[in-house]
């Protein structure tokens, strides 16, 4: 069924208005790719697309919960039995409920309805901005607000404790503080954040491939090992305190894929330096530089990358700066997913064609691009 709003999609579901209206956008990452795991910078922008979640009190003992992605009945969650599920989609709402729970708020049982325009499974975050719409219900309900950094901190264990995802903090940060019209630089150590305007003539082209290959399942958590492995060789904390030199001179002792690893992740914290200071000089010459080589250390030391992505990052190249292509890069934890491009706004049409018939001479499936742009972090839009 299609709804034209979420607040019509829960009367039609439960036959009455929702109380509150929660918007949490999905998010895509500019540059500083698996790094926020490693105390790294990253650079991510909450983008116009969203996870909608419609919420009213509930009326007995258990709550409901529909979703249109699903369709069907509504599924029934016990406050009393707030476990993991196999394989369910409502973990990453029953492993909020069960955070909140243990911090103390006092859950009142509700009935929800979730509609999105995210795709989901593509890199954007949709697990993010799923997780952190419930944060908000549950704080529209009880009244009992939390700041956007504890609420990220909260959903990001949701995620590793009810999704098996042992992610780091930029996605629930970036949905849940994200500007209009910005970039949101944040150190994951301190998680110290800096808003960097986005210029007006800059559009964003993500391309989702529309694959997930099974490979990308477990590896993740592999590349968080191999980086805790490579920075006990190297002697320190975490990656984010070793220079490229105390790399390279380590490479025998961390041998060939240790050392890939670790070069990745230190070379990328400083392209985020870099980036930071090319976005906000409008230098646009630098951030297509700077995108190239995070695609490609991504690609050969970090190996998240897949042949869909690789063909359109160069087929972004291809199109070249010419033609208004500033970079474009995966984005993302990779294994498939989507890309980013960034393009001079008149000629984001222009690029989003080139990429679907570049993709079309090899894949058998369509990608279908689409331009967004930076929009404020998730809130309660009505109550
Ligand atoms: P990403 O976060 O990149 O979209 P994930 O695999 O981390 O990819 O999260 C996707 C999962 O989040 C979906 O498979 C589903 O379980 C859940 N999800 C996201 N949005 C919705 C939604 N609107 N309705 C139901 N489940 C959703
Ligand atoms: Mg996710």
């Amino acid at each position: 069924m299609k709804f034209n709003s979420p607040q019509q999609a829960f009367e039609s579901v439960y036959g009455r208005p929702p109380v509150a209206v929660i918007q949490s956008p999905g998010r895509i990452n500019l540059i500083g790719e698996h790094v926020d795991y490693l105390d790294g910078l990253v650079m991510p922008v909450a983008i116009d697309r969203h996870v909608h979640m419609a919420v009213s009190p509930g009326n007995g003992h258990t709550c409901r919960v529909w979703s249109a992605l699903s369709g069907g009945e509504p599924v029934e969650i016990s406050m009393d039995k707030l476990e993991p599920r196999p394989d369910s989609w409502l973990n990453y709402i029953i492993g909020v409920l069960a955070l909140l729970r243990d911090r103390g708020t006092r859950l009142p049982t509700f009935d929800a309805v979730i509609t999105s325009d995210l795709p989901t499974g593509a890199g954007l975050s949709s697990s993010a901005a799923l997780e952190t719409a419930t944060a908000l219900c549950m704080e529209a309900l009880t009244g009992e607000e939390m700041t956007p950094v504890n609420r990220a901190r909260l959903c990001q264990q949701a995620e590793h404790d009810f999704a098996g995802v042992p992610c780091g903090i930029m996605d629930q940060l970036a949905v849940g503080a994200g500007k209009a019209g910005h970039a949101l630089q944040i150190d994951c150590r301190d998680l110290y954040m800096q808003l960097v305007p986005i210029p007006d003539d800059m559009a964003i082209l993500v391309t989702d491939t529309r694959v997930k290959h099974s490979l990308g399942d477990g590896e993740y958590r592999k590349r968080r090992e191999d980086c805790e492995k490579a920075s006990d060789i190297l002697g320190v904390d975490s990656l984010r305190d070793a220079a490229l030199a105390l790399v390279e001179s380590g490479r025998d002792r961390l041998g060939d894929q240790l050392f890939r690893r670790a070069r990745h992740a230190v070379s990328e914290i400083e392209r985020v330096r870099q980036f930071n200071k090319a976005l906000e000089s409008s230098d646009t010459a630098t951030i297509g530089k700077l995108m190239l080589a995070s695609h490609q250390s991504l690609r050969n030391d970090f190996n998240v990358s897949c042949d869909e992505l690789d063909i359109l990052v160069e087929a972004a190249y291809d199109f070249g700066p010419e033609r208004g292509l500033f970079g474009s890069r995966m984005t993302g934890g990779g294994f498939g997913g989507s890309t980013i491009s960034l393009v001079r706004r008149d000629a984001a049409e222009e690029l989003k064609q080139h990429l679907q018939s570049a993709f079309r001479k090899h894949f058998k499936h369509e990608v279908n691009p689409f331009i967004t742009q930076a929009v404020d972090g998730a809130k309660i839009i009505e109550a």
